[in-house]
């Protein structure tokens, strides 16, 4: 549950107690502040999840995929991710934050599949 604290003096909106979902620790000790619909501040949080909190957005700002920095459709970049994979000596999956619990558990089984070792952005 969302507590809202009304709006302070300099006219930002205070969000108490609010959680973290960025890399899976699950914080929920953090303050949000708001001006307006963008949050400006994340005390508490570590700096993955003020920048998760501060720069993510619904936007659509990208296209699907990217074959060498173009725009593609995702099955050319799927048969190409396929080329590169198949191609490596030691693959590696990295990333999977912000994914579903299923997109993990492909990420694992093709991990399996093809001998690759998996890392996540919290080793940063
Ligand atoms: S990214 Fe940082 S604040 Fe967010 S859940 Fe992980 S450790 Fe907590």
């Amino acid at each position: 549950m969302i507590r809202t604290a009304p709006a302070s003096q300099d006219g930002l909106t205070i969000v108490p107690h609010a959680t973290c979902t960025f890399c899976g620790c699950v914080c929920d000790d953090i303050e949000l502040h708001a001006q307006g619909d963008r949050i400006v501040r994340a005390k508490s949080a570590c700096s993955l999840g003020e920048s998760w909190f501060k720069y993510h957005t619904a936007e659509r700002n990208y296209p699907d995929a990217l074959i060498d920095g173009q725009p593609a459709t995702v099955d050319a970049a799927v048969e190409r991710a396929a080329e590169y994979l198949h191609a490596a000596h030691m693959p590696l999956i990295y990333g999977l934050s912000n994914v579903t619990c299923e997109a993990q558990r492909g990420a694992v089984s093709l991990a399996e599949l093809i001998g690759a070792v998996i890392d996540s952005h919290t080793s940063l």
